[in-house]
């Protein structure tokens, strides 16, 4: 375990810009893009229940087809759906899709099944052609990995470094490597990780306030999640505003099932709401999010609960349906508040209340804001939510256009035509961000 460096920001105090000389961990553009290659981009986002697949033309980044394979509580059986994808289109333009049955004694088998389906159903579509890399979404790449890498058996070893640190994603991650293998020998693999986007975050931000030994003996610290989709929304937030990353200051909030927050920099995080675990931050659907420690102690030694009770229901019986008693589906809540269901109001209300806090903290961190992302699907959907999580943000600059938050469309900009900073809807792309830097790290090893 290194201990921080003074010397990774200038500024770290205020989350100023980080020093120019570190690597970003995306660069600032899509990247060069081949002159002409008929083959496949793959993209694999592997969790412990679920796996989605991505075909990209290497192209041009276009889909060409999607994929879930989903175990849906059995052992045994698994269920793949592909969808193709109008080629040319994005999302909204896919066509019917296909779903089948498959044997599933382990999970590698499933994946690699799965892959070969869907590989030859998409060749089936697009004329025979070949997946030139493969890009794996993995949650926990420790301190150590900061940028998205080829993944060969040595850093297959040092990815399993970080098996306590995501016990259900990293060993499914790996899984899903050797499963394409299998399924397709020889083609490169690479993994972009979660918490690489938080590579530079400054020490003070990720420091908690514990015997320093926690932090070098056992490596407890802050490192944030949700580093895809917030790379991504940094991205496409710098083309919506015209503006380079050079002195612009964002907060992205990707609120969905689970949420986080991050304050970015001229393209650089510098901290993220979620922590060592995806645990802290946000209230999120049946997550607790930041609660005071103390209570933990309490419940555990005056109300009987065992560790794993506690575990449990701050992972599994907090958040949303904690508090409304009803769901952990956002949606659901606010239909149920506009029909008069009281505890589905108050958990509402406690969720933007701290949305509203945390953007507060996180813009002050930034010393003011350029723009306001919202993403995910309470995000990019929930008018209300944003209403409400911008009331009182016009100290900051940050003037919401009524009417114009009513009309939800990503990717669009609702804050009034004079507001300082802007209000930006975003529908995350997380699978697009994976396969452009799958897809820049073949071609950048092709011209070394
Ligand atoms: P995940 O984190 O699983 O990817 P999503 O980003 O899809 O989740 O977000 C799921 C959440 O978005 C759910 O709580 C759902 O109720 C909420 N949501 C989706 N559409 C709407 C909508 N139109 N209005 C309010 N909430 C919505």
């Amino acid at each position: 375990m290194n201990p921080p460096s003074s010397t990774a920001v200038s500024k770290g105090e205020t989350g100023q810009p980080v020093d120019p000389s570190l690597p970003r961990a995306y660069p600032a553009t899509e990247g060069p893009r081949p002159a002409r290659d008929p083959g496949f981009v793959l993209v694999v986002n592997a969790g412990s229940s679920s796996v989605k697949f991505g075909l990209f033309d290497f192209q041009t980044l276009q889909p060409s087809a999607r994929a879930l394979l989903d175990w849906g509580g059995s052992s045994q059986r698994a269920t793949l759906t592909i969808t193709p994808c109008t080629t040319g289109e994005h999302d909204s333009n896919s066509s019917k899709p296909t779903r089948c049955e498959l044997d599933a004694p382990d999970y590698r088998t499933a994946v690699a099944r799965g892959l070969e389906l869907l590989c030859g159903t998409a060749s089936g579509l697009h004329g025979d052609r070949s997946v030139r890399v493969v890009g794996h979404r993995l949650i926990h790449g420790g301190e150590e990995i900061r940028q998205p890498v080829f993944i060969d058996a040595t850093m297959k070893q040092t990815i399993r470094r970080f098996l306590h640190l995501a016990p259900l994603h990293i060993p499914a991650g790996l899984e899903a490597i050797e499963a394409t293998e299998a399924a397709l020998p020889g083609v490169p693999q690479v993994g972009l990780f979660d918490t690489a986007f938080f590579a530079h975050i400054p020490p003070c931000a990720y420091l908690y306030p514990v015997p320093y030994e926690w932090y070098t003996d056992w490596g407890i610290r802050r490192f944030g999640f949700h580093g895809t989709s917030h790379a991504y929304c940094t991205l496409r937030a710098h083309e919506m505003l015209g503006r380079g990353p050079k002195g612009v200051r964002l907060v992205i909030c990707h609120l969905g099932q689970g949420s986080s927050a991050t304050a970015v920099a001229e393209g650089v995080a510098v901290t993220n709401t979620m922590g060592f675990t995806p645990l802290e931050g946000f209230m999120m659907g049946t997550r607790s999010g930041t609660v005071d420690p103390g209570i933990i102690l309490y419940v555990q030694r005056e109300k009987g609960l065992t560790v794993e009770q506690v575990d449990e229901i701050l992972h599994h019986r907090s958040g949303l349906l904690g508090i409304s008693g009803l769901s952990s589906d956002f949606r659901r809540v606010e239909q149920a508040a506009q029909q008069g269901h009281e505890r589905s109001r108050l958990a509402l209300e406690v969720y933007a209340y701290r949305v509203r806090t945390m953007i507060g903290a996180l813009a002050v961190t930034l010393g003011g804001l350029d723009a306001l992302v919202f993403t995910g699907g309470i995000g990019e959907n929930s008018s209300w939510l944003r209403s409400e999580a911008c009331r009182g943000l016009e100290c900051l600059g940050v003037y919401l256009d009524a009417e114009k938050n009513l009309m939800t469309r990503p990717d669009d900009d609702v804050a009034k035509a004079d507001s300082p900073a802007r209000v930006l809807l975003i529908h995350t792309r997380e699978d697009l961000m994976i396969a452009r830097e799958a897809r820049r790290l073949v071609l950048e090893s092709n011209t070394a």
